[in-house]
């Protein structure tokens, strides 16, 4: 898209594929773009008439589309150039005289931008840095060399942090290098639910799927932790794996966490899934998000000068995703503005992911302090040398938080109990161990994991 026109121009465009030109130039004719502020963007229609119009029929439709330049969503509200002051009689107007003709959708129906077809995802577009250094090049490794070097491949990280990305570049990559590979990508949601399908209609749809499956030379299962405890999509899944594995074709996952870590996940699944390569991706520092700041603006066609961009990678550190959603903001505020986007214009429009909203960063402070709160022992104590047995049960929970939230090493995390790694990791699969067996105790912990990240 090209940031020099105007959005409404480009929604106007957008509305003339989907319904016929005389449609759009009779509704929207006049139309303008008035304000874009926070998630809500306002059109004021040419009068009340044609304002109630646009609201009957074609809110979804420019909410779809606004999402569609914009990049996030917002609500499209409507506003008359004559004011409000008639808006009754117009209404009634509208009722009794014949409604307009039904916009006719376009002959053809938008590209499907499913998450089967992302071809913008590749190797030369994912920026790497200490952090996905390990993941991007065993992703490249496998797609030059499919089952021959590490299979299955298990890549897990925090959500945003590129892990489908990774997916679809490999799956590009392979399509170029071999065009006649059968590759199949699936959401461990979309295995999950063709497997109940199949199930319900048993024998005829339950060969189907197993054809499906078992006739891929290359599988990519997207977010495979959904699977955790759904014992029948297990067992299936168990099989397929070992089908494709035995007849050397690759395998490849994605997970938010290493298989030790998944509750509920057999353990035959968890070796099969531990046997190839497993890689993990961290969230970027600094500098990885600068670089991935410049990136996303060249493909965004923004221009940002450095200042700005090292105030971005400074002030947004969460994820991936919301370096992008940042951009696509401050794009939209300069199309609608005018102006070229600053670091005031940055401080103001992205003041939501600046400030916590969940994002914050977990530190092990705050760790301790929330787990003392919660338990009722001091920090000192919680960090200390006492092994009562309930002090230590504590400990292991603060020490198993740390694994999970703040990024830190496992030897930094053990200098915080004045201890070494290997207590970390003891404590870590304590916890984890009992999570697995005890379901009060798992329920515990996820909700204690949830409170400790949206506080
Ligand atoms: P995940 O699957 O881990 O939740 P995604 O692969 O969906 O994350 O990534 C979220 C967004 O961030 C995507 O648009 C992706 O292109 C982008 N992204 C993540 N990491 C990188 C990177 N290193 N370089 C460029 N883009 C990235
Ligand atoms: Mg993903």
């Amino acid at each position: 898209m090209n940031i020099g026109e105007n959005l409404w121009h480009d929604i106007v465009e957008k509305l003339k594929k989907e319904f016929s030109e005389t449609t759009v130039g009779l509704w929207f004719g006049s139309a303008t773009l008035s304000s874009l502020d926070g998630d809500s963007v306002t059109i004021i229609a040419e009068d009340d008439f044609k304002k109630s119009i646009i609201e009957k029929k074609y809110l979804p439709v420019l909410e779809r589309m606004f999402e569609e330049v914009l990049g996030f969503k917002v609500e499209v509200r409507i506003e008359s150039a004559a004011g409000d002051s008639d808006a009754r009689s117009e209404e009634r107007l509208f009722i009794t005289s014949a409604p307009p003709a039904r916009p006719t959708p376009s002959a053809q129906p938008a590209s499907p931008s499913g998450p089967n077809s992302r071809s913008e995802y590749t190797f030369d577009n994912f920026v790497v840095g200490s952090s996905n250094q390990l993941a991007q090049a065993a992703a490249f490794a496998v797609a030059q060399h499919p089952a021959e070097l590490y299979n299955p491949l298990f890549l897990f990280g925090p959500s945003g942090l590129g892990k489908t990305h990774l997916l679809f570049a490999i799956m590009n990559e392979v399509k170029k290098l071999h065009p006649n590979f059968n590759i199949l990508y699936v959401t461990s949601e979309e295995f999950t639910n063709e497997l109940i399908d199949a199930l319900a209609l048993r024998q005829n749809r339950n060969m189907a799927f197993k054809e499906k499956y078992r006739n891929v030379d290359m599988l990519l299962v997207d977010d495979v932790h959904f699977i955790a405890g759904k014992y029948s999509v297990q067992e299936e899944f168990f099989h397929t794996f070992n089908a494709l594995y035995n007849e050397r074709k690759q395998i490849i996952l994605t997970s938010d966490r290493p298989p030790r870590d998944i509750s509920y996940l057999e353990s035959r699944l968890q070796t099969r899934f531990e046997s190839g390569l497993m890689a993990d991706i961290q969230p970027p520092d600094t500098e990885l998000r600068a670089a991935i700041f410049k990136m996303k603006t060249k493909l965004l066609g923004i221009r940002l000068d450095n200042e700005v961009i090292t105030y971005l990678s400074e002030n947004i550190t969460n994820n991936v995703r919301q370096i992008e959603g940042a951009l696509k903001r401050l794009r939209a505020q300069s199309f609608i503005t005018g102006e070229p986007i600053s670091k005031a214009m940055a401080a103001d429009v992205l003041k939501d992911f600046f400030s916590s909203g969940g994002s914050e960063r977990v530190t092990s402070e705050k760790i301790f302090s929330f787990v003392s709160r919660r338990y009722g022992f001091s920090i000192e104590d919680i960090r200390g040398k006492k092994r009562t047995s309930d002090i230590v049960y504590v400990r292991h929970i603060a020490m198993y938080l740390c694994t999970e939230y703040t990024g830190l090493s496992l030897k930094a995390i053990g200098r915080q109990f004045g201890r070494d790694h290997s207590t970390v990791i003891n404590a870590r699969d304590n916890v984890i161990n009992r999570m697995k067996k005890d379901s009060a105790f798992d329920k515990e912990i996820r909700e204690l994991s949830k409170e400790l990240t949206t506080l």
